[in-house]
């Protein structure tokens, strides 16, 4: 309790400076669009209600830079309560005044894969394969509350300052304390203010069983806890902490298929379906677990869940790297939005996911940073990035290649439609919910004057991010985090670590021999 005291104390010294009126009036270019948001403004001002007895605060973003269909517009955004409330050249000035000029407002990104808690090991782990990392990695994972609550909120931190105000966090649980591990992260990213998707990593087999056997006749042990068991821990955990309207919700989320049964696929489709829930999984994040999923299902992983009923409208997939064209048709049938985390899968040799081929079939994507012990942080405009630029050396047609507009589709509208949201967020218009970035284009790395979204996609943002606001509340002020104090928190990462090289890892050494072997590689 004494971590959570320290770092919330400092965030009553945080003040929102308000910006002296400009009326800087640039807007001649463009009036088509204009008016086509000012048709939609009046078209959507129906939808936003006043509840009764609730003083809704509002503000006012003053001549800031939107893109337009083509090129940019510079409009006022009105904001009260949760909704964005109007967009026009010029509004009459209402509630606090956020200066926007010679800055860029997007719609907030989703990070839509990550594992917070392996915040205490990025660095750590030499660049070896997944199925040897994560050995590595449960080596050293005994965590605490106190760090599961630390590294959500690191997490939720790097995040925000990178450009997203949604996280999916794929959050290990501590054996034993499962239902408090949720609590503490739920906490975490409630004190921080980002919207928070907590999918708690299930399963019920064990590590050993992730990998293909190759006829070699390894032993798999039974895992520790039953499949039922695991599920009620989640039912309870939906319960407790499944409140959207809060920007708290909760996914049923296996695993992957390399250490999940059937029948926990199953359960957690029946969850989704009771309380309405979206589903969130690995899927084929390397070449063994292609392997692996022929000698358990005889067939294709994504047809197999797609029997299961687990793929739909609802459910997203992290990594996506070994599917065949056959697969992709089953994605794009069901719906399912392909979760790309480059840097993962750069780091762990995973291999390039297929994402040109996922996009040409009209399968939606959308970016993760995947856990930091595999990327190793959380910085979201890198993962976007690359995740983008990688797809030039994969197709020769240029045509196809991934612009920085589309990259900031996918990476707002995109993740929101993974996580069903896109009636709600994922695009600056009238009606939706201020989740918003608004970016500093004074800002060096955004120097000099060219196109904004494409340096700030294409180039090396460094702490361009001015204000933010999730559900309208308002997370980063003048560039800094409002909900905590980040001085005291990085202080008690510093207390809470040690700097260490080289450790041995007895459970990668063991797993090491059979992968060799498995994978034919000399021994
Ligand atoms: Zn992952």
């Amino acid at each position: 309790m004494e971590v959570n005291r320290k770092i919330r104390l400092g965030y009553h010294s945080t003040k929102l400076r308000l910006f002296s009126v400009s009326f800087l009036r640039d807007c001649q270019q463009k009036w088509w669009w204009i008016t086509k948001t000012i048709g939609k403004i009046l078209d959507d001002n129906a939808m936003v209600k006043k509840p009764r007895g609730v003083k809704l605060v509002s503000f006012t973003i003053q001549q800031v830079l939107i893109p337009a269909s083509q090129g940019y517009a510079t409009v006022d955004v009105q904001i009260t309560g949760q909704q964005i409330t109007a967009i026009a050249p010029h509004l009459e000035p209402l509630g606090t005044i956020i200066n926007g000029q010679n800055k860029l407002l997007l719609p907030g990104f989703v990070n839509a894969h990550t594992h917070s808690s392996e915040m205490w090991q990025r660095g750590s782990i030499p660049p070896v394969p997944l199925e040897l990392w994560i050995a590595e990695l449960y080596d050293f994972t005994p965590l605490d509350l106190d760090r599961v609550y630390l590294s959500a909120v690191g997490t939720a931190v790097e995040t925000l300052l990178t450009g997203g105000t949604s996280v999916v966090d794929h959050l290990t649980l501590i054996p034993g304390q499962e239902f408090e591990t949720i609590a503490r992260a739920v906490q975490a990213y409630k004190e921080v203010g980002i919207r928070a998707f907590v999918a708690p990593l299930i399963q019920d087999e064990s590590l050993a069983s992730g990998m293909p056997d190759g006829g070699l006749g390894k032993k798999d042990e039974d895992y520790f806890r039953s499949t039922q068991a695991t599920l009620d821990i989640l039912e309870a955990a939906v319960k407790a902490f499944h409140h959207p309207e809060e920007g708290v919700n909760i996914l049923p989320a296996p695993t992957g298929m390399q250490l999940c049964s059937d029948a926990l696929f199953k359960g957690c489709v029946e969850l989704s379906d009771r309380y309405n829930l979206c589903l969130h999984t690995h899927l084929l994040e390397t070449k063994a677990q292609a392997m692996l999923a022929q000698e358990k299902y005889g067939r294709s992983a994504v047809a197999h869940l797609q029997d299961l009923g687990f793929l739909s409208d609802r459910t997203s997939l992290a990594h996506c790297v070994w599917l065949t064209d056959a697969d992709i048709e089953i994605l794009a049938a069901t719906k399912s939005t392909v979760v790309h985390n480059p840097l993962s899968n750069l780091r762990l040799g995973s291999g390039i996911a297929p994402v040109l081929k996922y996009l040409a079939a009209g399968v939606n994507v959308t970016f993760g940073c995947d856990g930091s012990a595999s990327n190793d942080s959380q910085d979201l405009l890198e993962a976007i990035k690359m995740g983008s630029i990688l797809h030039c050396v994969t197709d020769i047609d240029y045509r196809h290649w991934i612009t920085p507009r589309k990259s900031v589709e996918m990476a707002s509208l995109g993740g929101a439609i993974g996580l069903k949201m896109q009636d709600k967020v994922g695009a600056i218009a009238v009606g939706k919910q201020a989740d918003l970035m608004l970016y500093d284009l004074t800002n060096l790395s955004l120097l000099p004057k060219t196109d904004p979204i494409g340096l700030l996609i294409l180039g090396r943002p460094t702490q361009v991010v001015d204000q933010a606001w999730v559900q309208g509340r308002h997370v980063i002020a003048d560039g800094k985090i409002t909900g905590i104090d980040v001085e005291s928190f990085k202080q008690e990462l510093f207390a809470k670590s040690q700097w260490e090289s080289d450790r041995p890892s007895p459970m990668r050494e063991q797993v090491e021999v059979h992968y060799r072997q498995v994978m034919k590689l000399p021994t």
